[in-house]
């Protein structure tokens, strides 16, 4: 390699690591140009694309539209991958609330440690606490046929809960219970600085919120979480029950791609009563 390639090599290398450093730091874009540029109002401001996948297999709900091929992101910061598996080791040993003591494993959430999209549910249930995994049971199955519509891997979005204990009987989180819990959502959030938020039902959008609406008022509507927006949607399990309203949820994720300028995918459905 000549000197001259080297030393350009040496500023892309300085460039790309001057761009993670910026990007830890919450940075979600850079002015390329001197140009002044037209202010595009917050609430509808297109997020820079992190990574695509194309959808594997068919789904309940499948794009119609071609996936964008995948650009692979770079690799996490080392300190931010210790820092979840610390608080993984912490909600583990956490005993703060009685959800403790019926818990099979805690279930602190997985997927990647740069996720654009950050999805929040309630609490483990039956399946997950079996396996101390979020949302692998009946719901995380419709979870990650959605998370594929959108053209994503469950990879490469982190999906988590309000609580990371499961409630007996699959009861809702106790208002003591979520606010006892939330600590640990509120120090995964500031680790991985999601570009945005999927609040999967009213436990999410109340524990996220603080919300007393109800999701079926409030879901569609952008909020926000300390400067991150939130998308309020439907609960899979209440999707489950309600296949209908998978159409209005199908809205909310399409806003939620509008809004980091990816293609929205048009709706369709491929098997009887998904
Ligand atoms: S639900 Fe949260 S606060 Fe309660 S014991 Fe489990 S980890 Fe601790």
């Amino acid at each position: 390699m000549s000197a001259k390639r080297a030393a350009l090599a040496g500023v892309v290398k300085d460039l790309r690591a001057h761009i993670g450093h910026l990007r830890d730091e919450g940075v979600q874009a850079l002015e390329t140009s001197a140009r002044p540029r037209a202010k595009v109002p917050a609430a509808s401001k297109p997020l820079p694309p992190r990574a695509t996948a194309a959808a594997p297999g068919q789904s309940a709900i499948t794009p119609t539209a071609p996936i964008v091929p995948i650009t692979p992101s770079s690799s996490p910061p080392p300190a931010t991958t210790a820092a979840m598996q610390q608080l993984a080791k912490e909600v583990a040993a956490c005993r703060i609330c009685v959800l403790h003591a019926k818990r099979t494993h805690t279930v602190p959430g997985q997927g990647s440690p740069r996720p654009q999209v950050m999805f929040v549910g309630e609490a483990p249930g039956a399946d997950e606490d079996a396996q101390g995994l979020a949302f692998v049971g009946r719901s995380g199955q419709l979870l990650t046929q959605m998370i594929i519509a959108m053209g994503f891997t469950r990879e490469q979005v982190f999906i988590a809960n309000i609580c990371k204990c499961r409630p007996p009987d699959n009861r809702q989180p106790l208002p003591e219970e979520m606010t006892a819990c939330l600590p640990f959502l509120r120090r995964q959030i500031a680790l991985l600085h999601p570009a945005l938020i999927v609040a999967l039902g009213a436990t999410a959008v109340k524990g996220l919120l603080n919300s007393t609406q109800g999701i079926t008022k409030l879901r569609g509507t952008w909020c926000d979480f300390e400067g991150i927006p939130v998308m309020p949607t439907y609960h899979p399990a209440y999707l489950l029950r309600n296949p209908p309203a998978k159409h209005e949820a199908w809205a909310d994720l399409q806003a939620v791609l509008k809004r980091l300028g990816r293609a929205a995918p048009a709706w369709t459905q491929t098997r009887k009563g998904a």
